[in-house]
């Protein structure tokens, strides 16, 4: 590979960086302006985010049943929260946790929060904590909860929520001190802190990243085992030891997308797609 083609690659790498950068923002504006100048209602922006629709179709105790629906729910929860659910789990199936790398604002805000953080790195997570099992736990735990009270129950908890009730006057009480730990975690240890062993969506989004369509290839031949790309990974993947070493493509269930690892890599040997 000649230099001038090393340097149109990596050109064209910075573009899916910035490609990033700007989907995030272009998502948080779109969220925030939805929320407080269009909806100005507490929940109108639930329809955008996939959990409320995950929630939902548990909340409804899967009465499968057509009359059911017909009468209050087909067109209430039903039929639009299996379209709009089934169009991210789609986008997982092809390109893994990329929701929580390019769209999801409160994981946008987590990136700015930790990437500002004077304090990031000074303190290490309890052994105990450091599992991204736990979110799998929540997951099953609040789905179980919303199944038994016909609610969705962790909107009640949601950090997330927050920001985007808060915004049109709606105090959701237990989310106010979840939001503040979440927000001190992502001061201390960075977006991972939640991203990896908390939330929920994560979890769920997790569950499509083994066998998901599009993941980052990789070069064994090629690599210096520099280790750059290891360093540069927000999610603490072992991208070296786990992928380039094994020859696999990056299939990490905690891989987010966020292409730090592809723009690391000195030999430029990362591609995605
Ligand atoms: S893990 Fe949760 S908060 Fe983080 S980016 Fe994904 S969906 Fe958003
Ligand atoms: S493996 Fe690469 S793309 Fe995935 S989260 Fe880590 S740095 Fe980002
Ligand atoms: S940064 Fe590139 S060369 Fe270095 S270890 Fe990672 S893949 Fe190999």
């Amino acid at each position: 590979m000649d230099e001038e083609e090393k340097s149109d690659k990596k050109e064209k790498r910075m573009k899916q960086k910035d490609l990033r950068m700007a989907s995030q923002v272009l998502v948080l504006i779109l969220v925030l302006i939805l929320t407080y100048l269009v909806y100005s209602a507490a929940f109108s922006v639930c329809w955008l985010d996939p959990m409320w629709h995950l929630q939902a179709l548990f909340a409804n105790r899967f009465d499968m049943s057509m009359d059911t629906y017909f009468m209050e729910g087909l067109t209430r929860i039903f039929v639009p929260s299996v379209l709009i659910l089934g169009a991210f789990v789609l986008l997982a199936i092809l390109f893994g946790r990329i929701f929580c790398g390019w769209f999801c604002p409160f994981g946008t805000m987590l990136d700015y929060i930790e990437g500002m953080s004077p304090f990031r790195e000074r303190l290490h997570l309890p052994d105990e904590l450091n599992d991204p099992g736990i979110k799998y736990a929540i997951l099953i735990g609040f789905l179980i909860l919303s199944f038994m009270t016909s609610q969705e129950a962790f909107c009640e908890f949601c950090p997330a929520g927050t920001v985007v009730k808060g915004l049109t006057g709606h105090v959701i009480f237990f989310s106010i001190p979840i939001f503040a730990i979440v927000i001190f975690l992502g001061l201390f240890y960075g977006r991972k802190a939640w991203c990896s062993y908390l939330c929920p969506l994560g979890a769920f989004f997790a569950l499509f990243t083994r066998f998901h369509l599009f993941g980052i290839r990789t070069n064994k031949e090629e690599c210096t085992k520099c280790f750059m790309c290891n360093k540069a990974c927000p999610m603490d993947v072992l991208v070296v030891e786990n992928y380039i070493q094994e020859g696999k493509k990056i299939n990490d269930p905690e891989c987010i997308k966020c292409m730090n690892c592809v723009d690391a890599c000195p030999k430029k040997i990362l591609k995605f797609p």
